[in-house]
């Protein structure tokens, strides 16, 4: 069974008729919030957050969100706000050959910039080696840090995080 009902990851065909993914011609032009939000659960935080109205639930509180790629600015306020860690910001436009995600993180230890990783699938795993651009924790992101991670481009569709730090692991110690 496939689904985000069954294994909590939406499918492609999920992920092919979910209204808040943007269209590859808007992540080359630059910075845009990708919304996998394909459950039809009451939740609307991600709306009132985007103060640029790129994104539309509606009076209908279970609809799915709509992402307006056009007035999508890829402030990336959207991504530490969404309480189902559904929403990244993608980058096509970085460079001939790395694209960027940026993504919500709430696990320590956090990684630093110049961090080597593992970057990973929206299953956990691991596709290809990520480098980590910048890590953002503000007090008004809670417990969720935001954080922007290279890989090469062939891969920004299918990596959706980093794999996990092992405990402990001291602070900017991962592979540089
Ligand atoms: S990235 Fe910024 S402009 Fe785009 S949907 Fe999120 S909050 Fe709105
Ligand atoms: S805040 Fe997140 S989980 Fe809630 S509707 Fe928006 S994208 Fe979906």
């Amino acid at each position: 069974m496939e689904g985000v009902i069954y294994t909590g990851i939406p499918s492609a065909e999920e992920l092919a008729g979910c209204p808040g993914v943007p269209s590859e011609a808007r992540m080359k032009r630059g910075r845009v919030a990708c919304i996998e939000c394909v459950q039809e659960i009451p939740c609307n935080p991600c709306e009132g957050i985007c103060k640029f109205g790129a994104i539309t639930v509606g009076e209908q509180i279970t609809n799915l969100p709509c992402l307006n790629e056009e007035k999508c600015t890829g402030c990336g306020l959207c991504v530490a706000n969404c309480p189902g860690l559904a929403i990244t910001i993608l980058d096509q436009s970085y460079s001939e050959t790395e694209a960027t995600i940026d993504f919500p993180f709430e696990y320590l230890p956090l990684p630093e910039a110049g961090d080597r990783v593992e970057a990973v699938s929206r299953s956990g795993e691991t596709v290809c080696q990520g480098r980590i651009l910048r890590v953002t924790k503000l007090p008004a992101y809670a417990g969720t840090a935001v954080i922007r991670m290279a890989v090469p481009q062939e891969y920004i569709d299918t990596v959706r995080s980093m794999k996990r730090l092992p405990r402990g692991q001291k602070k900017g110690s991962a592979t540089k």
